[in-house]
């Protein structure tokens, strides 16, 4: 056994020996943001990179926080990356993996099982109130509503904007109903200006933050931008020298900005976490109007590095430390654990979480709480991640076009020195993949056992 290994283990070991929930009065209870941006790759924020593309309130966010060169997504398409979020759970688990329709569309019944816990409704057992302003696409009929899995309010579109009557200019066989907008559980308004959803969700949530000033809150703001198709209001459309792509993300970074002086300036900056990431990497197939994923490799819907790693940011003045960058890896399902341990509220104990606590990595931008990511697609694992080393079992390299690669010799990257996942070390290094191989084993044997395992997809027609 490696002596990184070991050394892992002891210290993962020792933190659950000393980690307990504490208990606190609601003053001390921390809020929660997290600021949820669709299809924007690793690559298109200034601090990640971008040349043109201006992220002031981003950069700035960074600078006051931490920001995280190795953090991923639960699943690299909508539906099940928003899943694993909000549920701290593999979407093979929590029921939203599916090989056939891999997002929720305008025709599709269900959406997530109401069986399971959402992080509203773990945080209400310790008197937090909840909003989810923006794009929801875990379901959109009776029972599957953001307001029927834990939030007390809901403001935005229920799935896609792309979705809509005008779906054929994307190449879509089916004629959608009109986009709506929802207030609740009402639909208030059909085929809504898209040029302003940036704006009204970003006014939506200052207004929930003043309201909740004195309480313990969550506000989920996952934002309908910058899927395509683009929309930038008048003061952003036509400013940004990376065109419209460009104009929508320096919108959504100017949305980042109100949010964050509206803290300040209630005095809710020091007690409340904000959390800024991507539900998956860019859209490269539909060119110009599509992000970059930076150095990495490939984009939206694959398992390459592109489709599954994201711009993260964690900003808590006086609890984060300042202004540094980790290279912990981390992913979005860890936030549900992070987040009930701050709130001094329990994981619930009846099923299996993939998620863990990232507060020693706030503490300590050198700590390490995980050591593993596996990459799946559907209901199929195609690659996994241990320390440096991925290995992948099947590729496919964009989001439509071609097929699947099943690689009988499996490939290997080593991702420190190679992030874009350029050199398959796999002739050099096979006992890298027996190691890999044993833990993809251990994983897949957890997940076949355990109980609330591959719930049968019911959102899929
Ligand atoms: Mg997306």
């Amino acid at each position: 056994m490696p002596v990184s290994y070991i050394r892992i283990t002891i210290f993962l070991v020792s933190l659950c020996a000393c980690s307990s929930n504490f208990q606190m009065d609601e003053q001390e209870r921390p809020n929660f943001i997290i600021i949820f941006a669709d299809d924007m790759g690793y690559g298109d924020v200034g601090v990640y990179g971008h040349p043109t593309i201006r992220t002031p309130h981003l950069d700035r966010m960074a600078a006051e926080g931490l920001r995280f060169s190795q953090f991923y997504t639960g699943a690299s398409v909508c539906t099940p990356s928003r899943a694993a979020l909000l549920t701290g759970r593999l979407p093979v688990r929590n029921g939203l993996a599916d090989d056939r329709i891999r997002v929720l569309f305008p025709p599709s019944k269900g959406g997530m099982p109401a069986s399971e816990i959402t992080i509203p409704e773990a945080l209400q057992s310790v008197g937090y109130v909840s909003a989810a302003i923006g794009k929801w696409h875990l379901g959109h009929v009776p029972g599957h509503f953001p307001t029927e899995h834990g939030f007390d309010e809901y403001f935005g579109i229920p799935y896609s904007n792309d979705m809509t009557p005008s779906a054929s200019d994307w190449g879509r066989a089916q004629t959608y109903p009109p986009l709506p907008l929802m207030r609740g559980t009402e639909v208030i308004e059909s085929e809504p200006d898209q040029r302003l959803l940036t704006r009204r969700y970003t006014e939506e949530s200052v207004s929930f933050i003043r309201k909740n000033r004195d309480n313990p809150f969550f506000l989920y703001l996952p934002h309908t931008m910058p899927h395509i198709p683009l929309f930038a209001s008048d003061e952003f459309e036509g400013t940004s020298a990376r065109g419209l792509y460009g104009d929508v993300i320096e919108e959504i970074d100017w949305s980042v900005g109100q949010i964050l002086d509206v803290l300040r300036e209630t005095g809710l900056d020091r007690k409340t976490l904000v959390i800024f990431t991507s539900d998956n990497g860019p859209w490269l197939t539909v060119g110009f109007a599509g992000g970059t994923a930076g150095l990495l490799r490939n984009g939206k819907g694959t398992t390459w590095e592109g489709g599954m790693r994201v711009p993260t940011i964690a900003w808590w003045p006086g609890t984060i430390s300042t202004g540094h960058t980790t290279q912990a890896l981390g992913v979005t399902m860890d936030l549900m654990p992070t987040m009930l341990e701050l709130a001094g509220a329990s994981l619930p104990d009846d099923r299996i979480y993939d998620g863990v606590d990232l507060t020693p990595v706030f503490r300590d931008p050198t700590a390490q709480v995980r050591e593993a990511i596996y990459y799946y697609r559907g209901t199929q694992l195609w690659a996994a991640r241990k320390g440096p080393w991925k290995v992948h079992y099947i590729t496919q390299s964009a989001y439509v076009g071609d097929q699947p690669v099943v690689h009988e010799s499996p490939l290997l990257y080593h991702l420190d020195r190679d992030p874009g996942e350029r050199f398959n070390l796999a002739e050099q290094e096979p006992e890298v993949i027996l190691e890999i191989q044993e833990m993809v084993e251990e994983h897949l044997a957890e997940v076949v056992r355990a109980p609330t395992q591959l719930a049968i997809p019911e959102w899929n027609e």
